[in-house]
């Protein structure tokens, strides 16, 4: 067949959209580079991985064998969260990872056409699902020093809208939105919309006095909401690919079950994490060490004259002084990769993962030294 038949069957929103950029491979730097350690703070993972009990109920799985189907509906899992966060287990979904429930709620809800609205500069997969569907994208610009523009919020949901994304504490920058602030934006938000709250770094957020938990501001609303959360960020379960949604209706939930795929997330997933929620110790000492790393490093990178946001997640996001693709090849020649951030008007940004106090100290290494 003929390239151009090809990309005429192709569907034009299809044909038009972005490719995720997952960041660098660490074989290809080894390489490419000819550095023997690579310490990669490019996707936010968890530098103390899963957690042990997890480890375990992965090794009964494989005691039991895989041979068979997993439970497609994950009831154990769905019946523990419900219990922990106080909502009917229809109310609950689970995804191959969190970013399959954002794929599942726009193949469900977004005619071509339809408009959304999220916030800039935004993670990846806020834009590309959306447009997967046809729909238009409008992105809230933040104020000063990655503070809140609620004008801006408020002119952008003045028009008809059918979904509200909000990465809460936002994928890259790291800040939230406080309680006034959530709760203007979903008073201002029209009542026919469907709120999505991205809460994948939440565990790293909860304990900051000024965050608010959106499940609690969103439970006392009528309207259609779904709150993601996710066990690949501080339960450090990445490479399972098992998130959450808790939804406001059953009724909601049932629209992600008809277009997923009826085993979306494998029996190892469904153990582990079932396991990592019980293990209040591991996420503990996850959180702790991130925190404390935030703390350090957000310092260290101030005293060298980087601007750097305020994060509540387990990343930092850094203006520098040169084209962020300029940095980001200067510290692959170090071993150390990190994201260079490609949205107009912060191009000068990269996003950096906090790791073990030694590979942080090694990127701060990197970034300060001279050419
Ligand atoms: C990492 C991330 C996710 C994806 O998490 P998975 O559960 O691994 O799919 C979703 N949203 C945001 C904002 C993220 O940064």
């Amino acid at each position: 067949m003929h390239s151009e038949t090809l990309q005429r069957l192709i569907r034009p929103q299809v044909a038009g959209l972005p490719v995720y950029d997952p960041g660098a491979d660490p074989a290809a730097v080894m390489r490419q580079y000819g550095v023997s350690r690579v310490i990669k703070l490019s996707n936010n993972e968890n530098p103390l991985g899963m957690s042990p009990k997890a480890a375990r109920a992965i090794e009964q799985c494989l005691a039991h064998g895989l041979g068979r189907y997993p439970d497609p509906a994950g009831k154990a899992l769905c019946l523990a969260l419900a219990e922990r966060h106080d909502l009917p287990p229809e109310n609950i979904i689970l995804g191959n990872g969190s970013e399959n429930i954002l794929e599942l709620l726009c193949q469900a809800y977004l005619n071509p056409g339809d408009r959304v609205v999220t916030q800039t500069p935004c993670f990846g997969l806020h834009e590309i699902f959306p447009a997967m569907m046809g729909a238009r994208l409008t992105k809230v610009a933040p104020a000063p020093a990655f503070g809140c523009d609620l004008d801006g919020w408020r002119t952008a949901l003045q028009e008809p809208l059918k979904l509200l994304l909000i990465s809460q504490p936002s994928n890259p920058v790291g800040t939230a939105l406080n309680r006034d602030e959530l709760h203007a934006i979903v008073q201002a938000c029209p009542a026919d919309c469907l709120l999505v709250i991205d809460e994948a770094y939440y565990e790293y957020a909860v304990s900051d006095p000024d965050y608010p938990d959106a499940l609690q501001v969103l439970r006392q609303q009528q309207r259609p909401w779904i709150v993601l959360r996710t066990f690949s960020k501080a339960h450090g379960l990445a490479s399972l690919r098992v998130g959450y949604g808790l939804a406001s209706h059953a009724s909601l939930v049932e629209a992600l079950h008809r277009v997923r795929t009826p085993y979306n997330v494998n029996q190892l997933a469904q153990a582990a994490a079932l396991a990592a929620l019980d293990d209040s110790e591991h996420l503990q000492r996850s959180v702790t060490l991130v925190t404390g790393e935030r703390d350090r490093v957000s310092s260290a990178l101030r005293t060298a004259g980087y601007q750097v946001a305020s994060s509540l997640a387990n990343f930092l996001f850094i203006e520098t002084d040169t084209a962020a693709s300029v940095t980001v090849q200067r510290l692959l020649r170090s071993g150390v990769i990190v994201k260079a951030w490609r949205e107009p008007q912060f191009l000068r940004f990269i996003r950096m993962s906090l790791a073990l106090p030694a590979d942080n100290d090694q990127f701060l290494h990197a970034l300060t030294a001279a050419d």
